[in-house]
């Protein structure tokens, strides 16, 4: 399996980090070994001292797609979660002063924290979703999915238009304004509208 994240999909994150927004969208992939489901703690690694928490909608795939349209691209996912997309924002941000790939910054061993799974279906309208992010019982981030430029489907559509999704594949919606740092002793815990999801000790 492989995990799709969506980079710079809220207008009020890309503009913190002082980037442009996107004029299609932005996509990077992490590797099997990235994928922390349920994980109750999370070792900030030795190579960065800058590691930043991304709360994001996650959606899991159920179905083989290639070139799919958006109009059917709501009959490719099945489940949604929260999760969070760790950054080592220092080692992004030397690789994106020298125009190199962000896989050392994005795509380590934990990076992509997932909670537990809702059956999407529950959900009747995917542009009204709320979720958030708290950090050692403090609110710092907060997303509906009515902020997102491209939604799930136009996401979808757009990266099946490059790469093959196939059941078991996630995809992180990208992160809403927020964004920050961790250090060791910090909880995080995410929440799909009033579900907590998943619950993460730093360490
Ligand atoms: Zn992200």
């Amino acid at each position: 399996m492989k995990i799709l994240c969506i980079g710079r999909n809220y207008v009020a994150h890309a503009k913190e980090l002082g980037n442009e927004v996107p004029q299609e969208p932005v996509i990077f992939i992490k590797p099997s070994t990235a994928l922390a489901q349920e994980a109750k703690s999370f070792s900030i690694p030795s190579f960065s001292s800058d590691l930043h928490y991304e709360c994001e909608v996650v959606l899991r795939i159920s179905e083989y797609a290639k070139q799919i349209g958006v109009e059917k691209a709501s009959e490719i996912y099945d489940a949604l979660t929260v999760g969070i997309d760790f950054t080592a924002r220092d080692v992004q941000q030397r690789l994106k002063d020298k125009g190199l790939p962000w896989e050392k910054a994005k795509a380590f061993d934990q990076s992509a924290i997932i909670g537990e799974w809702r059956d999407a279906a529950a959900f009747k309208n995917k542009r009204d979703i709320h979720f958030c992010l708290y950090k050692n019982k403090s609110l710092v981030q907060q997303g509906h999915t009515a902020a997102m430029i491209y939604g799930f489907e136009e996401i979808l559509s757009h990266v099946s238009n490059y790469f093959t999704l196939e059941p078991g594949d996630l995809v992180f919606t990208g992160t809403p304004a927020g964004v920050g740092p961790v250090e060791p002793g910090d909880v995080l815990e995410g929440f799909l509208e009033d579900d907590s999801l998943f619950e993460l000790t730093i360490q």
